[in-house]
């Protein structure tokens, strides 16, 4: 890194002490940003670096609740208002265990540029809470959610800050914090909070699109090459939202995704996903991916290890941050894998990205090939604003383009600043050249 952008990096872990998954997100930025500043040096003035890794604001506070038997527990509750040069901050909520402040931040940090690669107008945020929805009754969750409300309505709005789902969030949990807001303000604000039920307020596609626009991703970056996703043996993580609409998407392209997971392991089904089985499964009892294994003949749980493991021609790690590290890096190019898309946030560590660009592969990040969920969130915003409803085609063809727009902005940049086909420049460089216009734009705030 350049001396200017090293020192930067010194004081983020400096000031932002043990947040190792916070270090490693504005590392990655950073390192990408050596040649946008030797070609625009005006980006490093004005303290621009050291505003833009500075979140604007970040809320922290107690969330008491009471479970079924009558307990009291305290869980904590974060939401980082990280960046608002382009709109509203916007950004998923995060209910797990592991939730802390540093992973609130690097999420946050992420979202940034993410969204800014969107071209919706929308800024960077993120939140959740260290509260374990796994076992708990729906009361349970709802009283968790009423309370968790209760301290974030403070702080949100449809023109200030917009929360939606992310790991432990979908449309349950959207549904009673909306309950409990539109309580609290007495005002049906739709646009406060995206994911929300078709019923009231949701978005078509919503609950398909980031899994979906992994996929679309994908196969942009395959089309580069002349090739594209038909007949490929495709390794998921995951068995949540992402995994699942990454899984449709890839078979009706034509691909066979043979894996999945959760905490418990992973599956192979060498005949491919049977998809509505796995929905069934996840979606509707709840359940684990032993009880898909148990109801589908040729299927095997392996307990040990990762999904990498097992031969492929792409990869879509869709469960959580550094998931994928060097050693599954090295088996999958063993295997003659040959794209890697990100799901997830951050789900390659930087030994396994370094390894994936060491061997030419085609590797998107998450910033730019998970972008599509925050975007059709942008598009329901777009519908609640305008009190309208757009059908399914409609509000997936906006998708598909937005991928699209994505996909070639980051092939774009990553030619401008000499390294074509490196997507992790590409995404970094166009995504901070957008946020940093805008800011230099407002002036020093
Ligand atoms: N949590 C998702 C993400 O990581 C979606 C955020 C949103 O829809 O606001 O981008």
């Amino acid at each position: 890194m350049q001396d200017v952008v090293e020192k930067v990096y010194e004081q983020v872990v400096a000031r932002n002490r043990g947040e190792e998954e916070f270090h490693q997100a504005v590392r990655e930025v950073l390192e990408s940003l050596d040649p946008v500043i030797a070609k625009h040096p005006h980006y490093a003035e004005d303290g621009l670096l050291e505003r833009i890794v500075e979140p604007e604001r970040q809320i922290m506070f107690r969330v008491p609740w009471v479970d079924d038997a009558g307990q009291v527990h305290v869980n904590r509750g974060f939401r980082i208002e990280f960046n608002s040069a382009l709109g509203p901050y916007k950004g998923g909520l995060r209910f797990h265990p592991s939730v802390n402040a540093g992973i609130i931040k690097f999420l946050g940090f992420e979202q940034i540029f993410k969204n800014a690669l969107t071209g919706q107008g929308i800024g960077g945020g993120k939140g959740g809470s260290d509260f374990d929805p796994h076992g708990r009754s729906d009361a349970e969750v709802m009283r968790f959610c009423q309370s968790f409300m209760t301290e974030l309505s403070r702080h949100i709005g449809p023109d200030t800050d917009v929360p939606a789902g992310d790991i432990g969030v979908g449309g349950r949990e959207i549904g009673y914090l909306f309950g409990q807001y539109k309580r609290l303000r007495n005002s049906y604000d739709a646009g406060v909070l995206t994911g929300k039920g078709l019923a009231w307020g949701g978005s078509l596609v919503r609950t398909e699109a980031t899994g979906y626009g992994t996929v679309l991703f994908a196969q942009s970056m395959l089309a580069t090459r002349g090739d594209s996703l038909e007949g490929k043996r495709i390794a998921v993580s995951g068995a949540g939202n992402v995994a699942i609409y990454a899984i449709e998407k890839a078979q009706q392209l034509g691909a066979r995704p043979i894996t999945f997971s959760d905490s418990s392991g992973y599956v192979v089904d060498e005949a491919g996903v049977d998809l509505e089985l796995l929905k069934q499964v996840k979606e509707v009892e709840r359940g684990r991916v032993a009880d898909y294994v148990s109801r589908r003949p040729g299927a095997r749980l392996v307990t040990e290890g990762r999904p990498w493991d097992v031969p492929v021609d792409v990869a879509l790690p869709c469960a959580t941050q550094n998931e994928l590290d060097a050693d599954s890096a090295t088996a999958l190019l063993r295997s003659g894998c040959a794209v890697v898309a990100e799901g997830a946030n951050m789900p390659c560590t930087p030994q396994a990205i370094e390894a994936f660009q060491a061997a030419g592969i085609l590797y998107a990040p998450g910033k730019a090939s998970n972008a599509g969920g925050v975007a059709t969130s942008a598009l329901e915003m777009e519908q609640n604003a305008g009190r309208t409803r757009w059908d399914f085609a409609t509000a997936e063809a906006k998708l598909t383009g937005i991928m699209a727009d994505i996909h070639d902005s980051c092939v774009a940049a990553a030619e401008t600043y000499g390294r074509p086909g490196d997507y992790v420049l590409g995404a970094n460089a166009a995504g901070f050249t957008q946020v940093a216009d805008v800011m230099i734009a407002h002036g020093i705030v």
